[in-house]
């Protein structure tokens, strides 16, 4: 059983000693309260406690009524819906250690974290991260293109499978530290992280997809927020202020350019247009480890460490909201909410510094008629 450390008395009628211990089943369900002084008492009430899992299951098993948590305060609208079984990756295709680790654990990156130095690759390195980048983007506009009323989360992540493997990819996020799915999906109040499950979109959400391929030993990153039906304007301005919050940044990008100057130029336009940027979660670098060093704070005023030169390799990924930049996480331990309920939306660039600037390894390719879709909101 769980300690618990705030002073409350124990739920057995009649006893009011000070509880010490509480229910592990109610905490796996997300049960709130269920609190009890001793074993003894715990088990005393065992009889008619047990009635309140049996509803919760009861409750979890039915489609429409699915709430694997009964006694979660979610802080806005949206509820979780069923996740399926976990997808096969073949063996054909080249995998990244945290791939089969029991607990999903990067050991590479783990080996790594802590240190602040920035690897500078090499030129055939640098290939090989444009191949990824190229490919993570193809993965992406599939998923756009998948997005649309009434299509599950679910059903994108399928297909960012299915087009990861037909591209002899590893979808990185499947089994990172256990993530169940090959790439994140994060509607309305989700800021990032959330799980494609059964929930089909409904007009006027805004949803993003997150991707990352690993293809020959590297990984590439990029993400965009999509509008499902008709959005309403502020959800547009919302989106649009994103956008170009990633874009003012990317133009900061040049040799000897502090990674801590980003957070200014982001938090500027944020704030001009009325938005807050969320603190918990952080550009990264990225090559042959999913997730390294730089750290990128995407706030004024951060202490992220270190100097741009050519051959880094990073993303830019600001989360953006309407109201408070403060986040919860749900009990799935992956879904990151805004504490309000409010919105939040997100895009994710994998950058290259060059000796004059910066390459947008995922960029939107020229050609495809869509590379300046944000200029049209
Ligand atoms: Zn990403
Ligand atoms: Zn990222």
């Amino acid at each position: 059983m769980a300690a618990i450390l705030e002073s409350r008395n124990c739920e057995t009628p009649g006893c009011s000693s000070q509880a010490k211990l509480q229910c592990p089943t109610c905490i796996k369900l997300g049960i709130i309260g269920s609190y009890f002084c001793s074993q003894e008492c715990f088990k005393g009430v065992w009889g008619e406690h047990k009635k309140v899992h049996k509803k919760a299951k009861h409750d979890s098993d039915s489609t429409d009524n699915y709430n694997p948590w009964p006694g979660y305060r979610f802080s806005g609208k949206l509820r979780p819906y069923p996740v399926t079984p976990r997808r096969i990756v073949p063996d054909t295709i080249g995998r990244p250690d945290h791939a089969d680790h029991p607990e999903g654990v990067p050991l590479g990156e783990k080996q790594m974290r802590g240190r602040t130095v920035i690897k500078v690759l090499n030129d055939e390195e640098i290939e090989a991260m444009r191949v990824a980048c190229k490919l993570g983007r193809e993965v992406l506009d599939i998923a756009g293109k998948a997005v649309g009323i009434g299509v599950t989360t679910e059903e994108i992540d399928r297909q960012v499978h299915e087009a990861c493997v037909d591209r002899n990819c590893y979808p990185s996020p499947l089994n990172y530290y256990k993530f169940p799915k090959a790439c994140c999906t994060s509607v309305n109040e989700v800021i990032c992280h959330g799980i494609p499950d059964k929930r089909p979109l409904q007009d006027g959400d805004i949803v993003n997809v997150d991707i990352s391929a690993y293809h020959n030993g590297y990984h590439s990153d990029l993400n965009e927020t999509f509008f499902v039906g008709n959005v309403d304007e502020a959800g547009k301005k919302l989106v649009k202020t994103t956008y170009e919050c990633l874009m003012l940044a990317i133009k900061e990008v040049k040799p000897g350019v502090r990674y801590r100057e980003l957070g200014n130029v982001i938090q500027k336009h944020a704030h001009t247009n009325g938005f807050s940027v969320v603190r918990s979660y952080t550009g990264h670098g990225i090559n042959s480890l999913f997730h390294t060093a730089p750290s990128i704070p995407h706030y004024a005023k951060n202490k992220g460490i270190g100097i741009m030169k050519p051959g880094h390799t990073f993303t830019i990924e600001p989360m953006i909201s309407e109201g408070t930049f403060r986040d919860d996480i749900w009990p799935d331990n992956w879904t990151a909410v805004t504490q309000d309920g409010k919105r939040s939306a997100q895009f994710e660039h994998t950058l290259l510094v060059t000796e004059t600037g910066c390459d947008i390894l995922t960029q939107r390719l020229e050609n495809d008629g869509q590379a300046h879709f944000m200029d049209k909101l």
